[in-house]
């Protein structure tokens, strides 16, 4: 029997925010875990299509907008 290699297997979607990328994003200043709060969600493919990502330590919002994270420090945004 053939094992498949199933090694990029990985959607191009991505940088899109789905629940899962939770696991991997981080604080773009302290590194710390961020807290998601969701205002809107694609039922279909579980993807957080608006909301925010909350840092305790930093008492800062990062928006997500069109399922994209905006992980820029504030003080880069414009
Ligand atoms: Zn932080």
């Amino acid at each position: 029997m053939e094992s498949l290699n199933k090694i990029g297997t990985y959607s191009n979607s991505v940088n899109h925010m789905k629940k899962e990328l939770m696991d991997i994003l981080a604080c773009p200043m302290c590194k710390g875990d961020l807290e998601l709060n969701v205002t809107d969600v694609s039922d279909s493919v579980d993807e957080v299509t608006a909301g925010t990502l909350y840092c305790k330590k930093c008492d800062e919002y990062y928006p997500i907008e069109d399922g994209i994270p905006n992980m820029l420090p504030p003080n880069l945004r414009d």
